[in-house]
């Protein structure tokens, strides 16, 4: 069974792209666990699915939904966002030149200087919303990928999608897009120009912090496409069924979760900005944000529900305030729909872009009077 072409997004998210059981009309699609499927007596697979290591049912939904949203013509889930992203740089020849935000996930930034210090990538990182800096930086014809995060963690830095597009294309580079923050319902990468979107679907999509996952989806199915495949098959990264049977059902709800985070975290931000222990507050809904006029233009239907504070008195007070929240959860991590508040810098290290009294705050699904209150009061009593 499938919806209409034209669904539009919160439909398909809560009937999971049409997905039933065709064999007893149950309306959820089961969980197929096979890592094997029977061949036909002529010794051909004409069901679809051969071996577990690359496809399976359910893992073939979640692809599907994901794919419709991001008005892809494919997607790939693997068993983890980082797998999923180091599968497209590892798609690329050895030695390859890449360019890479400064500002970005910093899981993947460390996996960069590392596959630079060992030979596997050439890597430049650039401040992806200085445009002039970014055209420099590209070598036309060398060049191979540019990798983009907006609103990038965690001082949710806003990057022009469209723009960055062109100068790679110009460049020879394929455009990639990391879509974990902003979602598909916030922005559509592929529409802007991007050649590759990927996620960490352990974050919103899935929204409920208890299984990692993540994605890899394509403007089209060509030879890239087909590399990624490869890996994916040949290295066994792919998503498992148990993981992608609780993902397809963390999605159907992705649209009301998403607009109560957006709707809560720009409550918080404007809220925040008026606290006299905080310096000041990094959200691209707030006209003081260096992005806003841009996030305005590019992202719909809200700014997202991840905001960063700076605490007045540095780490030290960030570190008192974030040890004085009682509803707020101090963990790593976001989209989920329990609030977290974290120290970034203790995270990241010395090289971290992370101003030292930056807390990142992920906003989910409580009461956001309750959720106010409660920084408040901590920054209160740190102060
Ligand atoms: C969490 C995250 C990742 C990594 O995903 P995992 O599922 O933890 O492997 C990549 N990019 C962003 C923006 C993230 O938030």
């Amino acid at each position: 069974m499938s919806l209409p072409e034209d669904a539009r997004p919160a439909t398909i998210l809560a009937q999971a792209a049409g997905a039933i059981d065709e064999a007893t009309g149950g309306i959820v699609p089961p969980l197929q666990p096979s890592t094997t499927f029977l061949r036909d007596p002529d010794n051909r697979y004409r069901r679809g699915f051969d071996y577990g290591r690359d496809a399976n049912p359910v893992v073939r939904q979640v692809e599907a939904v994901v794919a419709a949203l991001e008005g892809a013509r494919a997607a790939l889930a693997f068993a983890s966002g980082m797998a999923a992203m180091t599968a497209v740089f590892r798609s690329l020849p050895p030695g390859s030149h890449v360019l890479a935000p400064k500002v970005m996930y910093w899981g993947l930034r460390k996996w960069l200087r590392d596959a630079a210090a060992c030979g596997l990538l050439v890597v430049d990182l650039v401040d992806l919303d200085d445009l002039d800096q970014v055209r420099a930086a590209l070598r036309p014809g060398v060049t191979k990928l540019l990798w983009a995060e907006t609103p990038a963690n965690p001082t949710w830095v806003v990057a022009d999608l469209s723009a960055l597009a062109a100068l790679a294309h110009e460049a020879g580079a394929t455009f990639v897009v990391d879509n974990t923050v902003p979602t598909p319902l916030l922005t559509r990468p592929l529409a802007l120009g991007a050649d590759l979107v990927v996620h960490s679907a352990t974050k919103y999509l899935n929204g409920h912090s208890d299984l990692l996952a993540g994605l890899v989806v394509a403007g089209a199915e060509d030879e890239r496409w087909a590399e990624l495949r490869r890996i994916r098959h040949d290295e066994g990264a792919i998503l498992g069924a148990f993981e992608a049977f609780l993902l397809l059902r963390g999605l159907r709800t992705l649209e009301v979760r998403l607009q109560r985070q957006c709707g809560s975290a720009m409550h918080l931000a404007a809220a925040l900005e008026r606290h006299p222990r905080v310096e000041r507050v990094l959200y691209p809904g707030l006209p003081t944000h260096r992005g806003h006029t841009l996030a305005a233009r590019q992202m719909t239907c809200g700014f997202g529900g991840m905001l960063s504070i700076l605490v007045r008195g540095g780490a030290e007070a960030a570190i008192a305030t974030a040890a004085a929240v009682r509803i707020w959860k101090r963990a790593t991590s976001l989209g989920g729909v329990e609030s977290l508040i974290e120290h970034r810098a203790s995270i990241e290290g010395p090289d971290s872009p992370a101003p030292p009294g930056l807390l990142r705050l992920s906003v989910g699904l409580e009461d956001p009077r309750d959720l106010l209150a409660d920084l408040e009061r901590a920054l209160d009593r740190a102060g």
